[in-house]
């Protein structure tokens, strides 16, 4: 089994019961939340948008690789109706986007999936609902 730290966000629509709905998703198809932050409202970060952001961060119990919950958390954001990708870092308003922040200890570095997520602890929106459940979680080197 392994552990793996999600980091969800949206700002279109009904925030909140978008990021329930991916929850549900994340309970039924990567596997069980054992622990999840309160919601959190922040603005939106990287780009203009009038549209502020609801975020949280949620611990799951795994059996998918880091590959398969990349792809499992793809698939939850079609399902849950997000189109757009972002293109070449650029950022855009989103129904849902699901990050991979932690996966065990490990570090990976592939075209497609950067492990601990890059920015995680630029960004308050991670850092404070991950600190909350989470508190001993410290960047590596820094503890
Ligand atoms: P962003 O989250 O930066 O707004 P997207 O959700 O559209 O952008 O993701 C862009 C790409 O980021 C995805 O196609 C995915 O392959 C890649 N990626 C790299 N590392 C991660 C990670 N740790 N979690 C999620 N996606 C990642
Ligand atoms: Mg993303």
């Amino acid at each position: 089994m392994h552990q793996v730290y999600l980091g969800l966000g949206t700002n279109l629509g009904d925030k909140e019961a978008n990021l329930k709905a991916a929850l549900e998703e994340i309970r039924k198809r990567v596997g069980e939340i054992t622990s999840q932050s309160a919601f959190y409202a922040s603005e939106p970060w990287g780009f203009e948008s009038d549209n502020s952001f609801l975020n949280a961060v949620c611990c799951v119990c795994t059996n998918l690789s880091p590959e398969e919950t990349l792809h499992t958390t793809q698939a939850i954001e079609r399902t849950l109706g997000r189109l757009k990708k972002s293109v070449n870092g650029a950022y855009s308003d989103r129904i849902i986007d699901i990050d991979i922040l932690l996966f065990d200890d490990l570090q990976i570095n592939t075209p497609d999936l950067t492990i601990p997520h890059p920015q995680m602890w630029e960004r308050d929106f991670v850092k404070i609902p991950l600190k909350e459940i989470a508190p001993d979680i410290a960047p590596k080197g820094k503890k």
